[in-house]
């Protein structure tokens, strides 16, 4: 299994990866966001440990858009900050499990079987997801109907991944402003009616059976029966 460490203390860096490459992973670091983000795009990873103190950004932001950018891996966070606020921000904003600095290294590797072991568990669901005739791949990060491979943005990926993971259930505009845009506040604006539009015409082109439903001035539902 590999995973990416996102550490950049030298010192606790080497000694978290020489134990987890003794614990037989394969480990991949990154001193900092940007260097975590590009080998994201480059590589699968079955989870990723992230210090929150990074040298470029803030840990939960690089999360935040590993996140947006569709990363579904489990997140394990490594940080000095012991409030619960932290913490509470630390999972809420998209982390999966959060181990305070200093740690006892059996913890970390007790925590990250755990994390790897509930993500295997949900493992087909985690790769891939089919509603009715719709099946979206999480690792090609393709979606498709009937087998017919639709050209979606990674944007409008996002967004039907959102969709499909709520299908049968209404998503509000809000929702999906904060979920798949991060934006906390209500702007004046009609990204998501523009983008679901253009979504639309890629998902539901003549001929299919229509899945994205208009709630009028409420929000949107994916069909899924
Ligand atoms: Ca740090």
């Amino acid at each position: 299994m590999r995973l990416l460490l996102v550490e950049d203390e030298p010192e606790i860096q080497s000694f978290v990866k020489q134990s987890l490459v003794e614990a037989g992973y394969e480990v991949h670091t990154a001193d900092d966001g940007i260097a975590a983000s590009q080998l994201v795009s480059k590589y699968a990873y079955h989870g990723l440990i992230v210090d929150l103190g990074l040298p470029d950004q803030d840990g939960i932001d690089l999360i935040l858009q590993l996140r947006r950018s569709g990363m579904s891996s489990p997140v394990l966070i490594l940080s000095a900050r012991r409030s619960v606020d932290d913490r509470v921000k630390g999972l809420e904003q998209g982390g999966d499990d959060y181990l305070t600095k200093p740690f006892a290294l059996a913890e970390l590797l007790a925590r990250l079987r755990n994390l790897l072991r509930r993500n295997l568990a949900t493992g087909e669901e985690a790769t891939r997801l089919r509603i009715l005739d719709l099946e979206l791949d999480f690792i090609s990060r393709r979606a498709s109907r009937s087998g017919e491979i639709l050209n979606l943005s990674p944007q409008e990926f996002v967004l039907l991944a959102y969709l499909c993971r709520h299908a049968g259930r209404v998503v509000t505009r809000s929702m999906l402003l904060s979920e798949v845009w991060g934006m906390r506040i209500q702007p004046d604006t009609n990204i998501v009616d523009v983008h679901i539009y253009r979504l639309r015409g890629k998902v539901d082109t003549e001929g299919r059976e229509p899945l994205i439903k208009t709630l009028r001035g409420i929000g949107y539902v994916l069909k899924d029966r």
